[in-house]
């Protein structure tokens, strides 16, 4: 599907049929904008697919997880926990409320290590009347905002009691991880998303399912739901006289997006049925290579397989990563390493990170390589062939 031909790309929207019929209903309806039918049965079907109560859409992920710590109550001042492993999304709508973040370390899946978690707010924070107090900046944090990082499901167990106990609201950032839910504990059967106060899921055109952009707000709480449409629609209290009694925003979903929206999520299954096969052929293609693995999944979950990843010891493998990674794109694959860390970005430097150390160790090592749904079996083996013969040729001599 690729437009070009001998080009792997990392993952791609996989459009078809369905989304023909779909854009041509809404065009045909006349409904291209924000009213009509057509949002509400893209929010119904998330809702109706993840098992959320409620779920509001909105123009971006990033947009989604604003208006969650908005409606957390996020304020000046105040800081939210996130990770340092992730992409800047989620730690950039930190500062948009004007809070602050504190970055944590990664677990052995990249998603947020929680002992070092239990331990900060054990160890570095006092309980009091106003909230959680962070004892080195003397400011209060009200949330925690973990990342389901590349569909792999936090241990949202853990997190719930930790944040129970110290009063913080649970922002999930589930934009990587619609589908992917818990098998064991407490959570058993639930989606990733559905778990916290809020959770966010993202329609951007890497995403699992794509609304050529889009964003998705879940909640349980029928009040925060109608809350977030409230501030999505640009807060109108009499739409006929333009009555606004708050500060709103223009985060309106458009009908074609939730009509793209509507027919991407009817093949989610599928497509996670095909991402699992893909991930299975690379485990086995890649299988006994020294020096290379690729990144296992939580015990009791199911992912949705949304990005491989694998981890290559250059001692072992033969070469770095950023090697491999120029000899596959010599070789029309297209991979990418791990995000940047989060603490080490320009506008972060001054925010505090406790005890990083694994997400390191990741950062140097993670490589993803081409996971589209669209992706054919001999394209898989392609590109775990090529690692292998890069391995034995150019640095094994
Ligand atoms: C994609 C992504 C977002 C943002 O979603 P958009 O819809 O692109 O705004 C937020 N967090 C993470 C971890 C993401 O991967």
């Amino acid at each position: 599907m690729s437009k070009h031909k001998n080009l792997i790309p990392l993952s791609i929207p996989n459009i078809d049929d369905n989304e023909y019929k779909y854009l041509k209903e809404c065009l045909d309806s006349g409904w291209v904008s924000s009213a009509g039918p057509f949002v509400d049965r893209f929010e119904k079907a998330v809702a109706g697919y993840t098992g959320a109560k409620y779920a509001v859409s909105c123009i971006n992920g990033t947009a989604g997880l604003f208006i969650a710590l908005k409606l957390s109550g996020i304020k000046y001042n105040d800081e939210v926990i996130v990770p340092t492993v992730s992409f800047i999304a989620p730690i950039n709508t930190v500062r948009y409320t004007g809070g602050q973040p504190v970055f944590m370390d990664c677990d052995d899946y990249l998603n947020l290590d929680v002992d070092k978690f239990s331990r900060f707010c054990e160890k570095e924070c006092v309980l009091t009347k106003n909230g959680l107090k962070n004892k080195r900046s003397a400011r209060i944090i009200k949330a925690v905002m973990p990342v389901h990082v590349f569909g792999n499901p936090c241990n949202m167990e853990a997190i719930m009691k930790i944040a129970k106990k110290f009063r913080l609201k649970v922002i999930e950032d589930a934009t990587e991880s619609l589908g992917a839910y818990y098998t064991k504990g407490a959570y058993r059967n639930r989606f990733t998303g559905t778990i916290g106060d809020f959770g966010v899921y993202s329609f951007n055109g890497n995403k699992i399912i794509t609304a050529a952009g889009g964003g998705m707000i879940v909640t349980g709480n029928k009040n925060l739901a109608e809350r977030a449409k409230y501030l999505t629609n640009q807060a109108k209290d009499d739409p006929i006289n333009a009555v606004h009694n708050e500060v709103g925003y223009n985060f309106r979903l458009s009908s074609l997006q939730a009509a793209l929206g509507i027919s991407q999520l009817e093949k989610l299954n599928s497509f996670i049925k095909i991402k699992k096969i893909n991930y299975g052929l690379y485990k086995e293609e890649l299988k006994g290579m020294e020096g290379l693995e690729v990144l296992g999944i939580p015990d009791g979950t199911i992912p949705n397989y949304w990005f491989y990843s694998l981890i290559i010891e250059k001692e072992k493998y033969g070469c770095d990563r950023k090697k491999l990674m120029l000899e596959l794109a010599s070789k029309g694959i297209e991979t990418r390493p791990l995000w940047y860390l989060c603490h080490m970005q320009r506008p972060y430097l001054k925010n505090q990170a406790y005890s990083i150390t694994r997400a390191f160790w990741f950062w140097n090592r993670v490589l993803n390589i081409p996971c589209s749904t669209n992706l054919t079996e001999n394209q898989v083996r392609k590109v775990a062939l090529t690692i292998g013969e890069l391995k034995e040729t150019i640095w094994k001599s």
